[in-house]
């Protein structure tokens, strides 16, 4: 294969809200890459961040990083994947950093270039239009597309008897709340757990900490029905953050605090609350900051005479070759129930989609390519 493909791409341009689909052209696939025919894509907040920043030359972007699908080719130099095996799309990792050689790519210190650089590290894109290249290569795939580029580093191959279409979000969502409560904050058995934000991540985290047999999971949203649904995915108590005195409620419940607490929300005040309501030797894990972008004030002697920690994660902690098999595999034995959380949309819906993400109707979106 040395031609350019037709494909159809969602482009965002920062002056615009909304993704228009469109008709882009795929490079061949390079060393080490593979083309991939997408079956799925979740959308994450990241996405939706990311498509009100402003690109460099006023080009479009191609956002979408929770990819799935079939690979369809392989460039030069690809060793562990053929053709037609089916694959879940996941970050980019350099393979040479001291995070990527201890084995958590997750913690790659070329994460921010690889991830958002809008191309390949020498420069060059995969996906042009009309007018030009486009700022690609998002999370190595730029997934919102019928087609992607990505990078033997980026895929994770799972079973053929699982729905691939549903799989997209274990690239990221499903790994980041999943990984954070077993790779980082390495929650026991018998443990309590606050989860803040009831989101795809904050109910990934809760489905995890029941997994691992926490005795109590609180979980703080301001949404009743995802508070219900929580209630049905392992947690043991649920809190409206909106009415509640969240802190109080928690130690009313857990006494002297939690013993972990995951924030997955990204609000300040709620980062406040998951470091405040932790007891003594807690731990606070923060998933859902985005750079530059927080400050957060805490009572730092408090901190001390409870020997409290706090901890950013990336991406659950993740090593995604390992992490995402064994995680599929946990949901198709049921103990890992990430369907109740996803709504389908049609590709060409996906402005329809985003909304009902942004306005908390639905919890994953994934958007289906025909
Ligand atoms: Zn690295
Ligand atoms: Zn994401």
């Amino acid at each position: 294969m040395s031609r350019n493909l037709e494909i159809r791409s969602a482009l965002v341009t920062p002056s615009a809200n909304q993704f228009v689909i469109s008709e882009t052209w795929l490079a061949p696939p390079r060393e080490k890459e593979a083309l991939v025919r997408l079956v799925g894509c979740g959308i994450c907040h990241t996405d939706l961040t990311f498509r009100h920043q402003p690109a460099p030359n006023g080009r479009p972007r191609v956002l979408g990083h929770e990819g799935s699908g079939v690979i369809e080719a392989i460039g030069p130099d690809v060793t562990g994947f053929l053709p037609g095996d089916h694959v879940v799309l996941t970050f980019l990792s350099c393979g040479q950093c001291r995070g990527c050689l201890s084995g958590v790519e997750a913690a790659c210190e070329m994460f921010l270039p690889l991830n958002f650089g809008g191309c390949r590290q020498d420069g060059s894109h995969a996906l042009h239009d009309h007018n030009g290249p486009i700022h690609d290569r998002f999370f190595g795939q730029s997934a919102f597309s019928t087609y992607a580029i990505a990078h033997e580093r980026n895929m994770v191959r799972v079973p053929t008897i699982a729905p691939l279409e549903l799989l997209g979000p274990f690239g990221c969502g499903f790994q980041t709340g999943a990984g954070a409560v077993i790779n980082v904050l390495k929650v026991p058995s018998g443990a309590t757990v606050a989860v803040f934000g009831a989101g795809a991540v904050g109910l990934c985290a809760v489905m995890m900490a029941r997994y691992l047999g926490a005795i109590t999971i609180v979980v703080v949203d301001v949404n009743p029905q995802r508070l219900e649904l929580a209630l049905t995915l392992g947690a043991t108590h649920i809190i409206d953050a909106r009415t509640a005195d969240v802190v109080h409620e928690i130690r009313r419940i857990c006494g002297a605090g939690v013993d972990f607490s995951l924030d997955t929300s990204g609000h300040s005040a709620a980062m406040r609350q998951a470091i405040d309501a932790l007891g003594w030797r807690g731990v606070c894990g923060l998933v859902g900051v985005t750079p530059g972008s927080t400050d957060v004030a805490f009572d730092a002697g408090d901190l001390l005479v409870k020997s409290k920690s706090i901890r950013g994660i990336v991406e659950g902690g993740s090593a995604p070759g390992s992490f995402i098999p064994w995680l599929v595999d946990l949901y198709l034995k049921g103990s890992f129930p990430i369907d109740r959380l996803i709504t389908l949309y049609p590709f060409e819906e996906i402005n329809r989609a985003a909304a009902d993400s942004l306005d908390g109707r639905t919890i994953k979106p994934i958007l289906v390519m025909s």
